[in-house]
């Protein structure tokens, strides 16, 4: 079955295989074995050894795909990115104490999500702006060198792919070369998985599933163990990364059936080739899109070049009139979901994994036509 391309933001395509998958075990789920066990996942107790073997795989795969070293929890847990928005200081904020006895936070702000985090944490702890790519516009990374950090903070935060601007950190930041003793935390929702991580850099990541990895409704994180234990008194025992860890992740139910998706799309991942394969392939989409939109008289993007998304890809009309017209037309050649986000406007193309160099190649062909008809 031909399906159109997606191109959303999140709750985002998804393979179309693991669709295929997921419809087939609906109402019944087969072991690893092929032997089916009568009930279809989002019928088993997350206790039963069906669930417990779906969820040790899940685990697994990601760890390996993502080279998750033996010294960091994989966490399964919900709320979403922005939910971490206050977990994340409600467990680690207090990892250091400033001179005034309070834990602190550093925050690097490229975008709209990491401004929402830093709005976030202020209500659990103290924060402290170390640098903002807002006065540009969010367009550009301010650079590491400026950065104004902490001496006492517990961490800093980052979003390294900033899904509204399409702004991304094509490296992590190097905290240590930074002269900070505080831990990175990263909320790498919309590209986890897109390309590898640089472990050595980070404390904790978190994202939602719902743009790389699967259905919404999963959030993972990521934690590096030392960094668990140290949650303040008021942090909600399901959303202490320590009793979530104790209790692999199941110390409330978790999301089912969204991590039993979301193992089939890491054991897709591995068909594919894995991670380092899926960033080639992701460079090579997003370098087509923005070669695509330089090229043109009528297509612009205003992030600069050397942190633009390779994941989500706003880009803009000259003549914003012909928005609607875009549209209707991307639509009717069977390319969805490209309206940009209501704060920006204009049109963003998410070209997630689960988008092939094809579903680019279709939507640079669709604007190049619709350049020449309307230039
Ligand atoms: N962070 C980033 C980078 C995001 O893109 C999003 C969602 N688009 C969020 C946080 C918020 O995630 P959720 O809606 O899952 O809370």
């Amino acid at each position: 079955m031909k399906r159109p391309y997606n191109f959303s933001a999140g709750p985002a395509a998804m393979p179309q295989e693991v669709l295929t998958q997921a419809a087939d075990e609906m109402l019944d789920w087969p072991d690893a074995s092929g032997k089916r066990c009568g009930m279809g996942v989002m019928e088993m107790s997350h206790r039963g050894h069906e669930f417990l073997s779906i969820y040790a795989q899940a685990e697994a795969d990601l760890r390996e795909l993502l080279a998750v070293p033996a010294n960091f929890q994989i966490l399964f847990m919900q709320g979403g990115g922005l939910a971490e928005n206050a977990i994340v200081p409600l467990n680690l904020s207090a990892l250091k104490k400033d001179a005034s006895g309070r834990g602190r936070a550093d925050f690097v702000v490229t975008g709209s999500w990491s401004e929402k985090s830093q709005q976030e944490a202020a209500k659990y702890c103290g924060n402290h702006l170390a640098a903002s790519g807002k006065p540009e516009g969010f367009t550009r990374i301010p650079d590491a060198g400026t950065w104004k950090l902490s001496a006492d903070a517990s961490y800093v935060h980052i979003c390294s792919n900033e899904t509204i601007n399409g702004v991304e950190f094509h490296t992590l930041p190097d905290l240590k070369a930074l002269g900070s003793k505080a831990e990175l935390v990263v909320d790498f929702s919309s590209h986890v998985a897109s390309r590898g991580v640089d472990w050595s850099r980070v404390g904790l990541a978190f994202g939602g599933a719902q743009k790389n990895l699967g259905p919404a409704g999963l959030t993972l994180v990521v934690v590096r163990e030392d960094l668990l234990g140290h949650a303040l008194a008021i942090c909600p025992s399901a959303f202490n990364y320590k009793t979530v860890a104790d209790n692999q992740s199941m110390y409330n139910t978790p999301p089912t059936y969204a991590i039993y998706v979301a193992g089939l799309v890491f054991q897709w991942l591995k068909r594919q080739g894995g991670i380092a394969a899926m960033e080639r392939a992701n460079i090579a989409k997003a370098e087509l899109l923005y070669q695509t939109i330089d090229g043109s008289g009528l297509y612009f993007n205003k992030v600069h070049t050397d942190c633009r998304s390779r994941m989500n890809v706003p880009f803009f009309l000259q003549d914003e009139s012909l928005n609607d017209a875009f549209l209707a037309g991307a639509k009717e050649a069977g390319l969805l979901q490209l309206k940009g986000h209501k704060s920006v406007g204009g049109m963003r193309a998410s070209i997630y994994n689960a988008i092939p160099l094809e579903g680019v190649q279709a939507l640079c062909a669709y604007m190049q036509a619709f350049e020449r008809s309307h230039g």
